[in-house]
C-alpha cells in the first residue's frame, strides 16, 4: 500500500467486481511483485486452447493493466492535489521510473502472444474487430532502432516545456508567468490590454531562434522514424501511430477547405460585430478577448459547494441516470474542484480503471470558465461510468474523437439549463461567449492541422519555407485581425501551440468531436429525449465500435464536408442572433 494515499480526496472505493487473476495483497508499485504475473499471463497464453480460454486471458491481462493504471491514476492525482507534498512527488515518480519501463516490454510482448495466438481467428469478428486491429498496428509500427530516438524526441519535447514555461515578464514593476498575463487581455482599458500583450510577444520572440532550433530538430527525428518503419512521410506513420483507421489525410485537408469556405465568413462577422460594439477602426490582436460591451465578469457562484449544488441541479433537468452518476461522485469524493494553494494548475478527468469510477480535477474560482470546465469534465465522467459493464479493459475507453463528443456535448446541453447559475441575460451571455468559442476554435484548429499536413510533406524545406507556409495559412484563417507592426509576432506565432511540438498530428480531434457535439446539440433541438438517449447509448459503446459507429449512435456522422458544416454553422448563427435580441 503506498504511504501518501491518505493524500487522495476520496477514501476506500468500492470495487466493482472481486479481482481473479490480480493477487489481492499484491504491491502494485514494486516491480519484483509484478514481473511474475507477467511471467504468468505470458505461459497462460501458451496453455490456452480454446477460444473460452483465450478470452479469459484477455481478461485476466485486461485485469491486471486496469489495476496497473489506476494505481498510476491515484499516484498522479494525489501528486497534482498536493504539489507541495515530497512523499507525493516521490512515489508518482518511482512508478513512473520504476515500473512503466520495464512494464512496456511486457505489454507487448503480450501483444505480440496475441497476434501470434492460433485461437485468434476463431474471435468473434464483430466483438474483437477493433480490439485486434489496434494491437496489429502497435506491433507493426515498432522498431527497436526508433527507441532511442524516441526518447531523443521527448527530450526535446521536455526542453521545449521548460523553455516555454520559465518565460516571465516584469509588468508593472512585478515579475509575472506568461499565463498569469492572460487575464490582462480581458482588461477593457485598450491601452494596458495592448501593453501585457506586446511584452509576452516580445518575450516569446527573443527566444524564437531556439523554438525553430528545437523544432528542426524534432522534424528531422520524425522522418527518421516514419522511414525506419518503412512509411514514405511522417504523415502517414503518425496517421497509422494515431489509429487513424476511420478517416484519411485527404479528408482532414478537405475539412480545412470546408473551414475556409463554411465558417470563415461566421467568423469574419463575430469580428466585425466585436469591432463595432468596441467602437475601433480595426480589431488588433489585444481586442480579441475583452467583453465587446466591457461588462463586468460575470460571478456564476459564490463557492464551490454552490457551484456543485447549481451543477447538479442542471444535470437533475436534463437526465436522471447522469444526474444520478453525479450525485454518486459527490457521495464517493472523485470530485477535488477547488483551487487552493498547493495544487497543480488546470483541469482533468482521469479513470480509476479498476474502480470503474471517473475522478474530476479542477481549479474553480468562480468565474463562467468553471462553469464550462465542470460541464466538460462531467461530460468525460458520465462517458466513464457509462461503460463499468464493459468487460473487455481496451473497449472502456473511446477514441479521443469520440471522448471529446461526449464532453463538448454536454457543454452545450448543460449550457441549455444555465438559468441555474445566472438570471436570464446573463445566461445568454454566457451562451454567446461559449458559441462564440465553438466558431472561432475552427480556424485555429485549421491553421495548426494544416501547417504540419504541409510541414511533414515537405521534407528538407527550409525555415523560410516553413513560415511562408504557415503566412499563407494565417492568411487564409486569421480573418480580419490587423497584425500590421507585429508582423514577426505573426511569423511565429505556432511556436506557442504545444501540440505542434510534443503531439504532432494530434489536434484535428477537437475539430472533429465539435462537430460531433454540434451535431448532438442540433438534434435536441429537435427532440430533446431522443438525443439524449442516443447521446447515452454511444457513451455506453465505449471504444468498442469504430468511430464512424460512435458518431452514429450518437445521431451524427463523422463527416467533415461543407455539407455537413454548413447546417450547424445556421444553427449556430440563428442561435447567436437571437441571443443577441432577448
Ligand atoms: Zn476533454
Amino acid at each position: 500500500m503506498l504511504a501518501g494515499m491518505s493524500l487522495l480526496p476520496f477514501g476506500k472505493l468500492p470495487p466493482f467486481a472481486p479481482r481473479e487473476f490480480v493477487p489481492a495483497e499484491v504491491n502494485l508499485g514494486d516491480w519484483s511483485q509484478l514481473a511474475p504475473l507477467f511471467d504468468q499471463l505470458e505461459a497462460r497464453a501458451a496453455k490456452a486452447v480454446t477460444v473460452a480460454e483465450f478470452e479469459r486471458w484477455l481478461l485476466a491481462w485486461g485485469e491486471l493493466s486496469a489495476a496497473l493504471d489506476e494505481e498510476s491514476s491515484r499516484r498522479y492525482i494525489a501528486m497534482t492535489c498536493h504539489t507541495d507534498s515530497a512523499e507525493a512527488k516521490r512515489a508518482y515518480l518511482e512508478y513512473v521510473e520504476k515500473v512503466e519501463p520495464e512494464l512496456k516490454p511486457r505489454e507487448f510482448k503480450l501483444s505480440q502472444l496475441f497476434l501470434a495466438h492460433p485461437c485468434r481467428a476463431q474471435l468473434p469478428e464483430a466483438r474483437y474487430e477493433v480490439l485486434d486491429r489496434d494491437v496489429c498496428v502497435e506491433v507493426e509500427l515498432f522498431r527497436q532502432e526508433n527507441v532511442p530516438l524516441e526518447t531523443e524526441e521527448s527530450k526535446l519535447g521536455q526542453q521545449y516545456q521548460e523553455l516555454s514555461g520559465s518565460l516571465t515578464v516584469t509588468f508593472r514593476g512585478e515579475e509575472r508567468t506568461l499565463p498569469q498575463m492572460a487575464k490582462h487581455l480581458e482588461e477593457p482599458d485598450r491601452a494596458l490590454r495592448q501593453e501585457a500583450w506586446e511584452l509576452v510577444a516580445e518575450r516569446r520572440l527573443v527566444e524564437a531562434e531556439k523554438f525553430e532550433e528545437y523544432f528542426d530538430q524534432m522534424a528531422a527525428l520524425r522522418e527518421r522514424i516514419a522511414a525506419n518503419a518503412g512509411f514514405a512521410n511522417y504523415r502517414g506513420f503518425a496517421f497509422r501511430q494515431l489509429g487513424r483507421f476511420d478517416y484519411t489525410a485527404e479528408d482532414c485537408l478537405a475539412f480545412h477547405a470546408a473551414v475556409e469556405s463554411e465558417i470563415m465568413p461566421v467568423v469574419r462577422e463575430i469580428q466585425a460585430a466585436r469591432r463595432g460594439q468596441l467602437k475601433l477602426a480595426t480589431l488588433r490582436p489585444w481586442d480579441l478577448e475583452v467583453d465587446p460591451l466591457n461588462r463586468a465578469p460575470l460571478k456564476p457562484f459564490a463557492n464551490v459547494p454552490d457551484m456543485v449544488a447549481r451543477t447538479q441541479r442542471i444535470f437533475d433537468g436534463l437526465d436522471g441516470g447522469l444526474a444520478g452518476g453525479f450525485r454518486q461522485m459527490q457521495d464517493l469524493q472523485l470530485l477535488d474542484l477547488e483551487n487552493r494553494k498547493g495544487k497543480a494548475p488546470g483541469g482533468y478527468q482521469c479513470s480509476l480503471n479498476e474502480s470503474r469510477l471517473p475522478f474530476i480535477f479542477m481549479n474553480a474560482v468562480g468565474v463562467q470558465r468553471d462553469v464550462e470546465t465542470m460541464l466538460h469534465e462531467a461530460g468525460h465522467a458520465f462517458h466513464a461510468l457509462a461503460t463499468r459493464d464493459e468487460p473487455v479493459y481496451p473497449y472502456r475507453h473511446a477514441p479521443i474523437e469520440f471522448c471529446e463528443v461526449a464532453s463538448m456535448s454536454m457543454e452545450l446541453l448543460g449550457n441549455e439549463n444555465l438559468e441555474e447559475f445566472y438570471p436570464a441575460a446573463e445566461a445568454n451571455r454566457a451562451r454567446i461567449t461559449h458559441l462564440e468559442g465553438i466558431v472561432k476554435f475552427f480556424p485555429w484548429m485549421a491553421t495548426v492541422d494544416a501547417f504540419q499536413h504541409w510541414i511533414y510533406t515537405h521534407p528538407g524545406h527550409t525555415r523560410a519555407e516553413r513560415t511562408a507556409a504557415w503566412l499563407a495559412l494565417m492568411d487564409r484563417f486569421g480573418g480580419t485581425v490587423d497584425w500590421s507592426g507585429h508582423e514577426r509576432v505573426r511569423e511565429n506565432l505556432w511556436h506557442r501551440q504545444l501540440h505542434i511540438f510534443l503531439h504532432p498530428f494530434y489536434y484535428v480531434e477537437y475539430g472533429i468531436a465539435q462537430l460531433g457535439a454540434l451535431q448532438v446539440w442540433a438534434n435536441s433541438r429537435r427532440d430533446h429525449a431522443k438525443a439524449l438517449k442516443e447521446y447515452q447509448a454511444a457513451l455506453a459503446l465505449g471504444g468498442s465500435r469504430p468511430l464512424p459507429e460512435l458518431f452514429q449512435a450518437a445521431g451524427a456522422r463523422l463527416e467533415f464536408t461543407a455539407a455537413t458544416i454548413r447546417p450547424l454553422m445556421e444553427l449556430v448563427k440563428a442561435e447567436l442572433r437571437r441571443l443577441a435580441a432577448v
